[in-house]
């Protein structure tokens, strides 16, 4: 698959669920309406459009919600799909989580195939840690991700750089990632869907932070990319990586390999774009994969050269009226 601006499309996200066990304030508002059940896509046409995908040449496969650990039987769609894992048709297979669910299904998921997961943390801190979540219990997330490393899973933490909220503690979460020989990757807080507040309270640069890390850690840059929005730098001090997720701030769309599906199959070919093909009806439409193809081949035909995210103050309301936990970040 590739697009009019000539990039290649070879890792696909797919949202299972636009349900979470938490609500985490930058992602939801309290009050989250949720999709109706009979909306979703169920387990088979997950299958069924993830492997479409796989056969056009997809090599990454990620999933996430939502939270994609509370949706019911999701292990047997990840043992469904770790089939392209053997046949070699697939490269990766892997998952976002919140980790709280983590402790139940790390040995489980290692059995199915996924070797590396991303596990979202944006702070040690008990207490902010149940005001960033709303209601989220700490000790869950870090028993979970203690039974990922058992498992033999490698896990990468996600925190989003949050402004007045986490940002004093980015040190300590770095060496303490670090430490466990987790790497670390920071987010900007990007203007997706109502929460219910404005956003600018929350933006913090990661420029900033980068440079205030600089006057502390020795940081090198490291050329690896991995078609997206992430920049890695080598912290000398804890000898570990730092991925510096910049959408705000960074222009990284001309090698962006991407697409994501929702958990209603609708194919969003840029994260900053109100851009959308449905792909349930061509799904449900017929037995063969035919006009689900020509749906794929038309929406990657449409995929935009690039977001156009702002933050300001004039622009202090979503850029992107769905939630991350609709596209599935
Ligand atoms: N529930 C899982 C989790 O939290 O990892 C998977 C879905 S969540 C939407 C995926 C990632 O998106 C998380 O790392 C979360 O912190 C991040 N995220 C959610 N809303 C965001 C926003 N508005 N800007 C930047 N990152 C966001
Ligand atoms: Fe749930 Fe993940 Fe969104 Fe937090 S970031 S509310 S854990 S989907």
């Amino acid at each position: 698959m590739t697009d009019p601006f000539g990039r290649t499309i070879s890792y696909l996200r797919v949202s299972v669920t636009d349900r979470c066990d938490l609500r985490c304030f930058y992602c939801m508002s309290e009050d989250m309406h949720f999709l109706p059940k009979s909306d979703l896509l169920s387990l088979e046409e997950l299958d069924r459009l993830c492997s479409a995908f796989v056969a056009k040449g997809v090599r990454k496969l990620r999933l996430t919600g939502g939270e994609p650990l509370v949706r019911r039987n999701l292990m047997s769609l990840v043992r469904s799909l770790s089939r392209h894992l053997d046949t070699g048709a697939l490269d990766e297979l892997t998952l976002t989580t919140n980790g709280s669910q983590l402790e139940r299904f790390a040995s489980e998921l290692r059995d199915a195939g996924v070797r590396r997961i991303n596990v979202s943390l944006d702070t040690l801190d008990p207490a902010k840690f149940r005001e960033i979540t709303r209601w989220g219990d700490i000790d869950k997330v870090l028993r979970g991700i203690e039974a990922a490393r058992a498992a033999g899973l490698k896990v990468k933490i996600n925190a989003v750089a949050l402004k007045n909220m986490n940002e004093e503690e980015i040190p300590s979460l770095m060496e303490w990632a670090h430490g466990k020989g987790m790497d670390l990757t920071l987010i900007e807080v990007m203007p997706m869907g109502d929460i219910g507040a404005g956003r600018i309270d929350q933006y913090l640069p990661l420029s900033m932070l980068r440079a205030r890390l600089g006057a502390r850690y020795t940081l090198t840059d490291l050329d690896e990319t991995s078609g997206g929005p992430a920049r890695y730098v080598r912290v000398s001090e804890t000898g570990g990586k730092l991925g510096l997720i910049t959408p705000m701030t960074h222009n990284f769309c001309e090698s962006c390999n991407r697409v994501r599906i929702t958990c209603t199959g609708t194919i969003h070919t840029c994260l900053g774009h109100e851009d959308a093909t449905d792909l349930r009806k061509p799904l449900r439409a017929s037995a063969d994969n035919d006009l689900l193809n020509a749906a794929i081949d038309r929406a990657i035909g449409l995929k935009p050269k690039g977001h156009d995210f702002v933050i300001d103050r004039r622009h202090n309301r979503p850029s992107v009226s769905r939630h991350m936990s609709v596209t599935g970040g």
